[in-house]
């Protein structure tokens, strides 16, 4: 089942190769529809948390979501260890 965001999204009404572009000039069509779509982060969310790899969702391309997990994923190993680091240091005392 589609989650409920995706009926108003602003590619409901686009064909759908529009976000599945081949070129560079395409993802920026894409990305300029994207820019004024009421529901562009939960759109977004969901390509992250789904790992979609191709077309463009919520305004951002295969690239730059996958920088965008890419930093999640350091931000939260560094978060990791700064809890350890916590931990350790409140045994210790
Ligand atoms: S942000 Fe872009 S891909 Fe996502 S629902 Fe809106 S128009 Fe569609």
């Amino acid at each position: 089942m589609e989650p409920n965001w995706m009926a108003r999204g602003l590619c409901a009404d686009q064909p759908p190769e529009t976000f599945f572009p081949s070129d560079g000039v395409g993802v920026e069509v894409a990305k300029r529809i994207c820019a004024t779509c009421a529901v562009s982060e939960p759109c977004l969310e969901y390509a992250l948390e789904n790992r979609i790899d191709h077309g463009v969702w919520g305004g951002a391309s295969e690239r730059q979501r996958r920088r965008i997990l890419k930093a999640r994923r350091k931000d939260a190993e560094k978060a990791d260890k700064e809890r350890s680091g916590i931990a350790r240091r409140v045994r210790i005392r």
